[in-house]
């Protein structure tokens, strides 16, 4: 099962990054709808696909306006957007009003709350919980058969967050990075998370493999997130495999 990280900045795109978008070809899925889904034209192969949405701050669902492109040149024909209900309330309503958008795409909105905190999504089920963040943000859980994941964005990582105990044990994690060790205070301001408190985090609940993203568009020189610099304790307990994302990255969830 391959990701393909469409867009993996946070706030706004940059020269080398688009925000928020993840795309899971073999089940039609994708995480977010920030401006790097127009990186998804060539993998759209199907008829109907799915979006979860985290919450509806622009840099997560601008994308969605790019859609009525790809149901007019690929055979997409349906969208399935999953979010809170007032989440996607505000898109339909500000995005796709006439002022800022002439044409709604065809899309069909599934507010999560009517579906309970668990439900099926394809061949997976899907969980989801709540996340601190100004005007709040949900993650969410996958589970097919062979494979777990989850999606983590936007919030403050921390070993005490309530979210970690619904995610124990998946086999990846997508988090949220938007900040080196050196921008906690903005983190915490404005609601993200910083590399050592994720990676602290995340093996304190026993995260094996941890994909960061919603990387500061800011932050463009080969080690965006400070790696090279998180404090020796904390780099030595580390979840195993770090992947640090990128736009155009494929990430094969299958190799574990
Ligand atoms: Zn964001
Ligand atoms: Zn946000």
């Amino acid at each position: 099962m391959k990701l393909h990280c469409l867009g993996t900045a946070g706030y706004h795109p940059s020269a080398t990054r688009h925000t928020s978008c993840y795309f899971i070809p073999e089940h039609s899925l994708m995480l977010d709808a920030g401006s790097g889904l127009f990186r998804v034209e060539k993998l759209l192969e199907v008829e109907e696909i799915s979006i979860l949405l985290s919450h509806s701050h622009m840099d997560h669902v601008f994308g969605l306006t790019f859609l009525l492109d790809y149901v007019s040149v690929t055979p997409l024909r349906k969208i399935h957007v999953y979010g809170e209900h007032v989440k996607l309330e505000a898109v339909r309503k500000h995005l796709f009003d006439e002022l800022l958008f002439p044409i709604l795409p065809p899309i069909e909105w599934h507010p999560i709350e009517a579906l309970g905190r668990r439900f099926e999504l394809g061949m997976a089920k899907c969980s989801w919980f709540p996340l601190e963040h100004p005007g709040g943000s949900v993650g969410y859980r996958l589970d097919w058969e062979n494979l777990s994941l989850a999606y983590v964005t936007d919030t403050t990582a921390s070993p005490q967050a309530e979210y970690w105990r619904e995610i124990q044990g998946v086999d990846w994690l997508i988090h949220e990075c938007n900040f080196s060790d050196e921008s906690i205070e903005l983190a915490i301001k404005t609601g993200h998370s910083w590399t050592s408190a994720v990676l602290e985090s995340a093996a304190a609940s026993g995260i094996r493999r941890l994909i960061l993203t919603h990387i500061n568009p800011l932050a463009t020189d080969s080690d965006p997130l400070g790696l090279a610099k998180v404090d020796d304790e904390i780099w030595t307990a580390r979840p195993k495999q770090i992947v640090v994302a990128s736009d155009s990255l494929i990430v094969d969830l299958s190799s574990l």
